[in-house]
């Protein structure tokens, strides 16, 4: 079911999302859709931070349902089950930009398989602190890579961004900053981004801003990505000049199944 034709039956749910019925507005192109900003104000904190989310605005209300994201992963010590996940970035000219929420960048930057499907990469952002964590643990910050099928449906890869040694691969965005908006297209190849990473934790979830449409394929790699002290400062920085920070809260689990997977084949060999 397209998330935007979801129908909203927790009557008894929490805060004003009392309607029931199906949304109707027209629906834009996929890619348009992921990017859609709205006409009500949200932040991160006071009256417009993430507890009163699903309460500002009708196409809100996923904001209060029950599979959302961030989450608090467990810690695991060794992966259930293998992932049928291939991923085939390419070099493309990516486009930055200021989201609603932070840093963005824009590009079409291959594709990856996950079960059968096919995603594409439609862009990438950051968030400063983490959004999930692991037992309890923040990061300092944390990736995001989007990816859509033909049908609308969502995955996205998390990446924790750990302090560490200068990040070459980021060093092209970061230079940038704060002017990202008049950037010229940067050639950039997403596979560079990718951690040695064998390993993550797969769960179902939301987008984590608003509209928190819950039509999200999480997989969040165990292997932070490293950037130096002065980079994680500088990105921020940046998002302190939008909004405080950018992260939501984690999120009740509820009743989901959080699966700790081993990648195969590797995203990318060490
Ligand atoms: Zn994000």
């Amino acid at each position: 079911m397209n998330a935007f034709a979801h129908p909203w039956t927790r009557a008894g749910g929490r805060g004003r999302c009392r309607h029931v019925g199906i949304h109707t507005y027209n629906l834009p192109p996929t890619a348009t859709r992921i990017a859609m900003k709205t006409d009500t104000e949200w932040g991160y904190v006071g009256e417009e931070g993430p507890t009163h989310w699903a309460d500002l605005s009708n196409e809100f209300c996923a904001c209060g349902g029950d599979r959302q994201s961030p989450i608090d992963l467990p810690v695991h010590a060794a992966a259930e089950e293998t992932l049928a996940l291939s991923i085939d970035y390419t070099k493309a000219d990516g486009t930055l930009s200021y989201s609603s929420y932070g840093v963005k960048m824009q590009l079409k930057g291959g594709t990856l398989t996950l079960d059968g499907t096919t995603y594409e990469l439609v862009q990438f952002h950051f968030h400063t602190p983490s959004e999930h964590q692991i037992g309890g643990r923040s990061f300092p910050g944390e990736m995001h890579l989007v990816h859509v099928s033909e049908s609308g449906h969502l995955v996205v890869i998390g990446i924790f961004l750990e302090n560490g040694k200068t990040n070459s691969t980021l060093a092209p965005i970061w230079s940038t900053f704060p002017e990202v908006e008049t950037a010229p297209p940067i050639p950039f190849d997403p596979s560079d981004l990718l951690p040695p990473s064998r390993t993550g934790y797969v769960y179902e979830g939301s987008l984590t801003t608003p509209p928190c449409t819950e039509d999200v394929t999480w997989l969040v790699l165990s292997e932070p990505l490293y950037l130096s002290d002065v980079q994680i400062e500088k990105l921020a920085a940046v998002h302190a000049e939008i909004n405080v920070h950018n992260s939501r809260p984690v999120q009740p689990v509820n009743d989901r199944h959080v699966r700790f997977v081993s990648l195969h084949p590797a995203p990318r060999l060490a």
